[in-house]
């Protein structure tokens, strides 16, 4: 596996793959690597001839008073684990490389991006829609490959290289758990044992509205507060949002009769961990 630092560096790469009529898959990600990631970077292999992987701890999908100074970091772990799936090259630039002094460029996506964790992160998805669209313009792949753990970044995503004619597919890939539930998320580091047992509400939570939906139930409201409930039995959860929404559009519904989003961000202890599932009408 190729270690690349530069952009430079990385168009070479991909240069030389394309003279090749080889096809490119690109994996974005935070490092920090665990199997969630994992998974989408097997789904790549499995699709794409040569597969890019990028760990860059994105600086402007931070808030202010969010956790980038101390989110956490272990490339020679990421290093090794990307070489073990057998990726082709990983992408690790410094801050430095991604955004020259004076860079003021965004790409915006409305509407899609005001609700659910952009209310209470107002600046994340201008970060997130940029600095994937630097990626894109660097890599340049054929697809490119993200969790629906992060279900409204998907979906903007997908907006976004549709409303801007993107030459490339997105591919979505399902959420990886832990043996208790809990999505696997880089922040559940952060988590002490009482918070990491506390945290299985999240997926307790998913699993009560699913099978509601499995008996018949299509008040979406009603099972939102069927959520509610069970999030709010925990003592040491937070709730930020539990919402309902258009899986596409992502407006609020009150019954499932297209795809709907049951999305969640829920506070345990300081940790703002997300979660959620896809129902559709003809899921009983
Ligand atoms: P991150 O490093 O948190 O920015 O995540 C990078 C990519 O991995 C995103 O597309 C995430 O949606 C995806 N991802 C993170 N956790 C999981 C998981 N538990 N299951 C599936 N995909 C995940």
């Amino acid at each position: 596996m190729q270690v690349v630092k530069t952009v430079a560096g990385v168009r070479e790469l991909v240069a030389a793959w394309r003279r090749q009529g080889l096809t490119v898959g690109l994996v974005p990600t935070m490092g920090y690597l665990h199997e969630g990631h994992a998974s989408l970077v097997r789904r790549a292999l499995s699709e794409c001839d040569r597969v890019v992987v990028s760990v860059f701890v994105n600086p402007t999908q931070f808030g202010p008073g969010e956790d980038l100074q101390s989110y956490p970091r272990d490339p020679a772990h990421d290093q090794a684990l990307l070489e073990g799936l057998g990726a082709h090259a990983l992408f690790y630039p410094a801050v430095e490389e991604m955004y020259l002094p004076g860079a003021c460029t965004w790409v915006n996506v409305e509407g899609l991006t005001e609700g659910l964790c952009g209310k209470t992160r107002p600046t994340h998805f201008r970060g997130v829609c940029t600095v994937v669209t630097k990626l894109f313009n660097i890599v340049a792949p054929d697809r490119a490959y993200f969790g629906q753990k992060d279900a409204q970044q998907l979906a903007v995503v997908r907006r976004m290289v549709r409303d801007l004619n993107m030459n490339l597919e997105v591919v979505g890939c399902p959420i990886v758990r832990e043996a208790d539930g809990l999505a696997k998320s880089s922040r559940n580091t952060y988590l002490s044992p009482q918070e990491r047992t506390a945290a299985c509400v999240l997926s307790r939570a998913l699993s009560a509205a699913q099978e509601r939906i499995k008996a018949g139930e299509r008040d979406a409201s009603a099972i939102v507060a069927g959520m509610r409930r069970v999030i709010e039995a925990e003592p040491l959860a937070r709730i930020d949002y539990v919402e309902a929404v258009d899986a596409l559009t992502l407006a609020p519904v009150t019954r499932i009769e297209g795809e709907v989003l049951f999305a969640m961000a829920v506070y345990i202890g300081k940790t703002r961990l997300i979660d959620n599932f896809i129902a559709s009408p003809a899921a009983s």
